[in-house]
């Protein structure tokens, strides 16, 4: 078998939450089912905010119940507050994706707060999650967000990053995610920062990513963590996504061409990409008028084309 590479689905969530058009509950659901059908095991199916501040996850809580029905998939929300974590965790979530950005003029526009204050949010909900018996206890990811640059303060020192870490690390979360917010980032401080952070907060801390492709970049960016031992990588089908407050952050990494990129380098995603590709109809139907992308459903696969366990095996 070839080593496994988890691409996470964050349309859902990142994709839809810039979205205005609602996507009706069911459309959402057919939509995790044909992602898990294809072979897609990790979805961040939600945001739990206010249903006022964003009408795009008024059905947070429905979504989240019939997600948690789909066998075999990890279901995924973000949260924004402690009130968040509550909801999460007493629908059985099985992880809660937590944001706060090292850049503290994008932390202010982004949820209003320090990122003093978002630290210390986040010990709240960590204390509150260990109250809870460990096999019902939601795994704890905290995503840092602008770790490569962002549009208000431009680059962000990777000493800064590194010390965000240690202090999320030492707070008692499960899981680290660097997110490129903004397309800073590029394949050498991909490669360095994420090498950086493994030595800073050890083993026992997953580390993944959440890449923006906002200057091309993206792919080449999720290669640079694989090569820093990276095997976890949030992106989003057609590569929906942006951010209210961080102008002209387009869509994310593209599911489609990361499962594509992630088998042509050797490792299993456990993804069928044709069935992924046919995922697409769901979305641009539910969506007229937005901007899909993805280089793999435009082109098709390569003639010869073989996943890593076949080649593995022949
Ligand atoms: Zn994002």
């Amino acid at each position: 078998m070839a080593e496994f590479i988890e691409v996470r689905e964050v349309g859902l969530r990142d994709g839809l939450q810039n979205i205005k058009t609602v996507v009706p509950t069911d459309v959402k659901l057919a939509w995790i089912k044909a992602e898990v059908a294809a072979g897609v095991r990790d979805i961040e199916v939600c945001s739990f905010v206010p249903p006022k501040l964003l009408p795009q996850f008024a059905d947070a809580e429905e979504v989240t119940r019939r997600a948690l029905a789909v066998p075999g998939l990890t279901v995924a929300a973000l949260m924004p507050n402690l009130k968040g974590a509550e909801r999460g965790a007493a629908l059985g979530v099985h992880r809660l994706d937590y944001v706060v950005s090292v850049s503290e003029s994008h932390n202010l526009n982004n949820v209003r707060r320090s990122t003093a204050e978002s630290l210390a949010d986040l010990k709240r909900i960590a204390e509150f999650l260990k109250g809870i018996e460990a096999g019902k206890r939601p795994r704890l990811l905290c995503g840092l967000a602008t770790s490569f640059g962002c549009t208000i303060e431009g680059s962000v020192p990777h000493d800064r990053v590194v010390s965000f870490a240690e202090q999320v690390a030492a707070i008692g979360v499960d899981e680290i995610a660097l997110a490129d917010t903004v397309g800073f980032g590029n394949p050498n401080a991909i490669r360095t920062l994420f090498r950086r952070v493994r030595d800073a907060t050890g083993p026992n801390i997953v580390l993944a990513s959440h890449f923006h492709d906002t200057r091309g970049l993206g792919v080449a960016n999720v290669a640079a963590a694989i090569e820093a031992g990276v095997r976890h990588f949030d992106a989003s089908l057609c590569g929906l996504g942006g951010c209210p407050y961080a102008p002209g952050a387009t869509g994310n990494v593209v599911t489609e061409d990361v499962v594509f990129l992630a088998e042509s380098l050797g490792f299993t995603t456990s993804i069928d990409l044709e069935k992924l590709v046919e995922v697409r109809k769901i979305v641009m139907q539910a969506l007229p008028g937005e901007a899909f992308y993805g280089q793999v459903a435009k082109a098709g696969l390569p003639k010869g084309f073989s996943y890593a366990d076949a080649r593995q095996a022949a």
